[in-house]
C-alpha cells in the first residue's frame, strides 16, 4: 500500500470553515512547497487552531504563531516551539480542536495526493495520546490536513483534504465539506472527483480544489 486516500474513509457530517488568515497561510505554504530549493522539494506545515460552532461547524480560526516555514529534511515534522505552543493552547485556552497541516510536493506523479502510512499513524497516535486522560466531554479532535501540488503543475488543481481519528469509532474519518470565510461570506471549495491509478488499478479520489470560485453561476451542484 502506497498510502491512504482520504475519500475512502467514512464521511463526516462536520463542516470545516477556514478563516481568511488560515486559508492565506495554507496557500502560502503550498506555494513554498512548489519551490525547488537547492535541487529539492520540501514539505511544509503548520497548526491551525479552531473551535466548534453550532450545527457541527468547525471553525479553524488562527494559524500557528511560531515560525513554521523553516526548511526541514523533506518530510515535515513539528518543531519544539510548535509542540510548546500546542500544549499551552490545550492547557490555557482549552483548545478542543486543531488541525495538523502539511504539504506534499511530489508532483512527478499523483501519489502526493495520498496520506502516507506515517501521516495516518501520526494523527492516530496524537489523538490517542492527547485524549488518554480525558473524559468523553473533554475530548480533543486532531484533524489531519494535507495539501498537495497538482501532478500536472496546474495551480488550480492543487488540492486539500481533512481527516481525523475518531476516538469512539476507532477509525479514520474524512471531512469532505470545506468552506473559506471572507468577511461575512462563506465560499465552498469545489470538489472534483478524480482517479488515481497505480499498477493499472484506479482508485477514486474526491479532490477539493483550493481556489475559491466567487461566481455563483459557475458553482457545481452536489
Ligand atoms: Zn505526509
Amino acid at each position: 500500500m502506497l498510502g491512504y486516500i482520504a475519500s475512502n474513509y467514512k464521511k463526516s457530517n462536520y463542516k470545516i470553515v477556514l478563516s481568511e488568515q488560515v486559508y492565506t497561510r495554507l496557500l502560502g505554504l503550498i506555494n513554498l512547497c512548489g519551490l525547488n530549493i537547492n535541487g529539492e522539494y520540501d514539505e511544509f506545515g503548520s497548526l491551525f487552531y479552531g473551535k466548534f460552532e453550532s450545527n457541527g461547524v468547525i471553525f479553524l480560526e488562527s494559524p500557528s504563531e511560531v515560525q513554521d516555514y523553516q526548511i526541514q529534511s523533506k518530510s515535515f515534522s513539528m518543531t519544539d516551539s510548535m509542540w510548546k505552543e500546542l500544549e499551552s493552547k490545550i492547557d490555557d485556552d482549552n483548545c478542543r480542536i486543531f488541525a495538523h497541516f502539511h504539504t506534499h510536493p511530489y508532483f512527478q506523479d499523483d501519489r502526493n495526493r495520498l496520506y502516507s502510512t506515517e501521516d495516518i499513524s501520526f494523527y492516530q497516535n496524537l489523538a490517542i495520546g492527547l485524549n488518554s486522560n480525558r473524559k468523553n466531554e473533554d475530548q480533543i479532535i486532531v484533524l489531519g490536513c494535507m495539501a498537495s501540488v497538482s501532478g500536472r503543475n496546474i495551480s488550480s488543481l492543487d488540492d486539500i483534504s481533512f481527516v481525523y481519528y475518531d476516538m469512539r469509532q476507532h477509525e479514520m474519518i474524512y471531512v469532505p465539506s470545506i468552506f473559506v470565510k471572507i468577511g461575512n461570506q462563506e465560499y465552498e471549495l469545489e470538489h472534483v472527483p478524480d482517479e488515481y491509478s497505480y499498477n493499472g488499478v484506479s482508485f477514486p479520489i474526491d479532490r477539493t480544489l483550493l481556489e475559491i470560485n466567487t461566481d455563483e453561476s459557475q458553482k457545481r451542484h452536489r
